[in-house]
């Protein structure tokens, strides 16, 4: 999960390539990269259900701060909220207009590994029926939603648990310290899994051009077009205008004072790394330190515009790849989920992949699809950490002129 990482990618892609190239359909070869792609979703299983249990955990506790800042906290929360499900409208919008992949046909070449659990049928689309699957997925024993990687029921569980851990832990308890450095741990661990990434990409390269599945490169660079340009709509239009607008910040002068942060976001790919730096410009802006000191380390974990909307985005991409039909359910579920997801994600590189399985399983998309993400993750994450970083900076001007802080 660090510089090595994206060019340790290519050059797995290159030797699927060139292997799939100079022994095709070899019967060692083919289940030789089975196993590769079955070993990295079984890593990836491993970690999902600890990793989105604690951040999201961690995420609440942390919210003491709420309780002495009560407006800022609500504040922040809605702000949050509204962004954040617009960022996700806007990329389903787009993508219900623009689907430039849809031009070649959907993938046949691989066979899928991991099962096609869903939470929500795809043939389920009343209302009623929606809402009763997503109570009966959300209430749940929590250790049957851990084992069996109901994220619904983990992130619900984990919200209720936080809460009312908050409620009777005071603010200095060594429980919340611990919980922070479990986390801290499972982010350690995860960042670790992502190494097994190269072996599972080497796997399904083989597999794809074994079967000369070419026409995916060109889907790819139009699911990258489009996510780029919705990620830059919201960034050049949309959160500019919120700044204008709810804090009273012209787009020239949110340019020039959040240019530094924006840089270290593209080359960082880490909201979280971004922060001393979006504190800076926090304080350039005018912010009070009160405001910030609040509002930009809860938004690094859990304000994610950029990462909610690719993931809304990647879904409905994967959905059709893996000839899948997203109905009306479905794709509430992508919206919720993502949403969920973007909140439960780290603000490290790469940190909405944990996110992404989540998703993916909500509807029922094969895991495998992660595999196909990831050829284009880095440039895509750059992008989206910077949408982040813009977010809660804009977020911290229009709360701050908001909650009366001085
Ligand atoms: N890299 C992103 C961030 O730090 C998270 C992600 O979408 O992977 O904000």
């Amino acid at each position: 999960m660090d510089r090595y990482l994206f060019p340790t990618v290519v050059l797995a892609a290159l030797v699927g390539f060139v292997l799939a190239t100079a022994f095709p359909g070899t019967p060692w070869l083919l289940e030789g990269a089975a196993l590769f792609k079955e070993l990295f979703l079984s890593v990836l299983k491993m970690i999902v259900a600890p990793l989105v249990f604690f951040s999201v955990l961690s995420g609440i506790v942390r919210l003491d701060a709420a309780k002495q800042l009560r407006r800022i906290g609500t504040l922040t929360i809605a702000y949050y909220v509204i962004t954040t499900a617009f960022a996700i409208t806007l990329g389903l919008t787009v993508v219900f207009l623009f689907h430039p992949w849809t031009n070649a046909p959907p993938l046949s070449a691989i066979e899928t590994a991991s099962t096609h659990a869903t939470l929500i049928g795809t043939s389920e689309n009343t209302f009623g029926a929606l809402v009763r699957n997503l109570l009966a997925q959300m209430f749940v024993n929590p250790f049957a939603a851990l084992a069996k990687l109901n994220i619904l029921g983990i992130v619900t569980n984990s919200i209720v648990l936080g809460l009312s851990l908050l409620m009777v832990l005071p603010s200095d308890s060594v429980v919340k310290r611990s919980i922070h450095e479990i986390t801290n741990a499972i982010y350690k661990l995860a960042s670790w899994a992502v190494w097994v990434v190269p072996i599972g990409i080497v796997g399904i390269v083989y597999q794809m051009t074994t079967n000369a599945n070419l026409a995916l490169i060109g889907q790819l660079a139009a699911f990258s077009g489009v996510v780029i340009g919705t990620t830059l709509l919201h960034m050049v239009i949309i959160l500019p205008s919120i700044a204008w607008l709810g804090g009273g910040i012209q787009p020239a002068t949110l340019v020039k004072k959040t240019f530094r942060p924006i840089v270290v976001a593209l080359s960082s790919s880490s909201s979280a790394a971004t922060l001393p730096v979006s504190f800076h410009a926090a304080n350039d802006l005018g912010v009070s330190s009160t405001t910030a000191s609040f509002v930009l380390p809860l938004g690094a974990t859990i304000n994610m515009d950029g990462t909610a909307l690719f993931e809304g985005v990647a879904a409905i991409f994967l959905a059709y790849l893996f000839g899948l039909d997203l109905n009306a359910s479905a794709t509430v579920t992508v919206f919720l989920v993502a949403m969920l997801a973007s909140i439960g994600a780290p603000g490290i590189p790469s940190g909405s992949m944990a996110g992404m399985q989540m998703v993916l399983l909500a509807v029922g998309i094969p895991l495998e699809g992660i595999l196909i993400l990831l050829m284009v993750e880095r440039p895509l994450d750059t992008i989206r950490t910077s949408a982040n970083v813009l977010g809660d900076l804009v977020g911290c001007v229009v709360i701050d002129r908001h909650a009366d802080v001085n």
